[in-house]
């Protein structure tokens, strides 16, 4: 008997893994198209991204056919980064995990969630958002599940567990806004009107540059969060490189600067200076989708979970923040997204909140 209940277990973890592969594999399509606003499911065959060319069910088998084609696509050769084989991986480990470590019912929301965190945390990376589907719609399936399974919400009563739901994800709404809004506050007003014409230079210092307004100095990467992020100045007068411009207004995304009709990268300017006479700085250091990402998270995990991931999402993100400095690795156009960071915390609470909370109250009672 017992090696009868060893045998389902072993399959049953089989099952898990092999659908957490299936899922990271539905996932990549997600990481791929949500952000480009792609339809998901139209068209319903994968396509390689370079050839555009279908790509057959044998050669799109989870795990099995990145190895076998060695990162490759089969009728083009063009490479086929390794993220998709690491989502694929990392689902299907990670599935595998809630299967073992709670109760069937409950590792059926987990499951969802985590693949809520894994597309936000990928797509977060490279495009510096998170797509509404991920937040709003993983808020509310979120609410949903509690109302299902109370049991989420430590209750065994489901309009308990839709309420403490709801509030959780408000908290988490809640507590990232008041940081958003205290932040512009700390950091003065996003417009600012100079009281006389001032002058201003933008001087390229290695791969970022200096940026000086009168007798305000900063580096240049330190203003921009969001590939979207733009900054404003209306001058009297400006030179880029020699080349003397009048009256017009700049209008720079990190990368690149606007004018008129004219667009340059920056990366082919050494100089930019001239008379501003007002300007227009963006101070957000986080995106809507952080807030709405974190509503997720609480709808599915409760409120303690929301203050967890807050903690350790801020800790992970200045220790990598600080690491990738030191060691070079950072680049001024390569901003640090908050999302992965928050879903990092998501998943610590998910596996060791209980042993968190646990300890906590030992503490308190000793
Ligand atoms: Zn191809």
């Amino acid at each position: 008997m017992d090696s009868l209940l060893a045998a389902y277990s072993h399959f049953f973890s089989v099952i898990a893994f092999v659908l957490g592969a299936v899922v990271g594999s539905f996932l990549n399509v997600c990481i791929y198209r949500l952000p480009r606003d792609l339809s998901v499911n139209e068209p319903k065959r994968s396509f390689c991204p370079a050839c555009e060319k279908q790509i057959p069910w044998q050669q799109n088998l989870p795990l099995f056919s990145w190895l076998f084609l060695r990162g490759r696509c089969a009728s083009c050769g063009s490479r086929i980064p390794f993220r998709y084989f690491a989502v694929e991986l990392l689902t299907a480990l990670l599935f595998l995990a809630i299967w073992r470590a709670f109760p069937w019912e409950i590792a059926l929301a987990y499951w969802l969630l985590v693949a809520l965190l894994i597309a936000a945390t990928f797509i977060d990376f490279e495009h510096f958002i998170i797509p509404d589907e991920i937040t709003l719609g993983g808020t509310a399936a979120g609410v949903l599940a509690s109302f299902i399974l109370p049991a989420l919400m430590q209750t065994t009563q489901h309009w308990r567990a839709l309420l403490t739901s709801l509030a959780s994800a408000a908290l988490g709404y809640g507590l990232l806004w008041i940081v958003l809004e205290g932040g512009k506050l700390a950091f003065g007003k996003k417009k600012i009107r100079l009281e006389a014409p001032t002058l201003f230079s933008w001087t390229r210092v290695g791969d970022d540059a200096e940026f000086v307004v009168g007798e305000d100095r900063g580096l240049w990467s330190d203003h921009f969060a969001r590939e979207k992020d733009q900054l404003l100045l209306h001058c009297d007068e400006v030179v880029i490189d020699g080349r003397n411009l009048s009256k017009t207004t700049l209008r720079f995304h990190y990368d690149r600067v606007a004018f008129g009709e004219e667009e340059l990268v920056l990366d082919t300017i050494d100089r930019i200076s001239g008379v501003v006479r007002e300007l227009q700085i963006p101070r957000e250091a986080m995106g809507r989708g952080d807030l709405k990402f974190l509503a997720a998270i609480g709808a599915f995990l409760g409120w303690r979970a929301v203050l967890f991931s807050i903690f350790a999402g801020s800790l992970l993100g200045s220790l990598v923040g600080l690491a990738t400095l030191l060691i070079g690795k950072r680049v001024w156009s390569a901003k640090l997204p908050f999302g992965p960071y928050l879903a990092l915390g998501a998943l610590g609470w998910m596996f060791f909140g209980d042993v968190l909370v646990a300890w906590y109250v030992g503490l308190l009672n000793s």
